[in-house]
Formats: structure tokens, sequence, C-alpha cells
């Protein structure tokens, strides 16, 4: 198997800075966008903690851990505690936090953890579905039947946020298994994208990208013609069928070394 991935930040047209940050690391499987809030910057910080947190503790390791789900919930609580240290050693960052989604690739599976309201979708066969539960004020009204989905799309509530990282002193992750084989794709966004455009929208410019690159700009762009109120986050994954060389071999994935670089403001790679 090996996996394709691609991922790009953008501030947006409104907003001064890029307080979201993602990591993209195919080589082990390992995929996150977190999105900060607080103040002064201080949503960098917490945003570049937890995604640093997500590459030293999950992407350097040279295989998934027996228990994915356990496995992913204390690299999140790692995340929130040195969040929570950091407002503690410097007070000018109280009340920074982050979502946080992160996606780990097995054979033929996906782990997907998550704090907030940055989401993960699956593409597959020409239909797009939302995986993640938004954990946001409006979509409890969503859930309570007190806003429909399209209400809650442009609510002026909608970037409100009930669980994040840095919040409290321990945090609930939500951890959802899937299926992910060749063909499907999935995509990790922050809230930039999804509440700029449609997901028909968002499928539609995934589908008429000639590459994962070009999947991505095309997302980012259409989030900014569309306003641009946020900053929008987006990586996109897929995996192939081994060659032909290989097949027929198990998925080699747990026993290459990692080389991954880390986040970066627009990457890609091939494992
Ligand atoms: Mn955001």
């Amino acid at each position: 198997m090996t996996i394709d991935a691609f991922g790009v930040t953008d501030k947006g047209r409104v907003r001064p800075h890029n307080e979201d940050a993602f990591l993209v690391a195919p080589d082990t499987g390992v995929f996150a966008v977190a999105d900060g809030m607080g103040g002064h910057a201080a949503g960098e910080v917490a945003s570049r903690i937890a995604i640093e947190a997500v590459d030293e503790l999950l992407a350097r390791e040279s295989a998934l851990p027996d228990d994915v789900p356990a496995r992913l919930k204390r690299i999140i609580q790692e995340a929130n505690r040195r969040i929570a240290e950091r407002i503690q050693r410097h007070p000018e960052c109280a009340g920074m936090g982050t979502t946080l989604v992160l996606a780990a690739l097995g054979r033929s599976t996906v782990w997907l953890a998550h704090v907030g309201d940055s989401r993960a979708y699956l593409i597959r066969q020409g239909a797009i579905r939302q995986l993640t539960s938004d954990h946001s004020f409006v979509n409890e009204l969503v859930r309570l039947g007190m806003l429909t989905r399209e209400q809650a799309s442009r609510d002026p509530r909608r970037n409100v946020v009930t669980r994040a990282l840095g919040s409290d002193p321990a945090v609930s992750p939500d951890v959802i298994e899937e299926s992910f084989e060749p063909g499907d794709l999935l995509l990790l966004c922050s809230d930039g994208l999804n509440t700029m455009i449609p997901d028909e929208k968002i499928l539609k410019a995934i589908q008429d990208g000639a590459s994962l690159e070009d999947a991505c700009h095309s997302l980012v762009e259409e989030a900014n013609a569309s306003g641009g109120e946020d900053n929008v986050t987006v990586v996109l994954i897929r995996t192939q069928q081994q060659p032909q060389a290989d097949a027929g071999s198990p998925a080699q994935r747990h026993e290459v070394p990692h080389t991954s670089p880390g986040s970066s403001q627009d990457g890609n790679g091939t494992a």
C-alpha cells in the first residue's frame, strides 16, 4: 500500500494571523489539523504544540500500537497537558486552546480522533460523508433539533466550540474507526473550509482536482472566494495498491522508517 497526501494552510482574507497548523506524515500514515484560538497570537502557540505532540508521539513511531484508540487518547491528553503547562508558565497565554483532528492509517482502516470542530470527511464512490461530529455550540443545537445543519452553517455562533485542548485538565476526544480502501479519499479540514463552502462544493473541488495538490489549492481558493473569513487548512489523503512487484505481500507500512518532514506550510509526500 502506498499513501499519497497533501496539505495546505492559508490565513484567509480577514484574519491577521494564521492560527491553524497541520501535519502530513505519509511515511507513517499520520495526519492532523489543529485550529488554535486565543488572543495575541496565542492560538498559533496552542495549535503548534498540539501538532508537535502528534508528530513526536505518533508520527515518529515505526509501528502503530496494538491499541490505537487508547494510544490516540493518551496523545491528545499529553498535548492538552503541554498546552496547560505553557499557560502556567506564560500567563499571557491564558485562554488559548486548539481543536485537533488526527488520522492514523492502518491497513484498510483509518482511526480518527478529534476534539472541537475541525473535521474529517470520507469521499467514497462519488459521495462525501462527514465522519466527525463537531464539538460545537451550534452542533449541540442541531442534535437537539433546534437548528438545521443549514442554519447552523450560517449561525453567527458557529465558531463557538464546546470542547478544546487547553481549557480543562482532562479532555475527552471522540475516536472513530472506519474502513479505508484504495480509491477512498480522506479530507481533514479546519472550520475555515466548511463554514465558507457547502459539502457539495467541497466534493466538486476534490473531484475536479487533477491531483491532491491541485484539489487542496482549489479548496482554499473556493473558501477565500466565498469570503475567506477564517484561516483555512485542508489535508487530503488516499492510498493506492502496491505496485505489481509487491502485489500479494502484506502492507509494509509498519516497517517503513520515519523520515517525515513534520508539519509544514505546504507539504506533500508519497510513502
Ligand atoms: Mn477556524
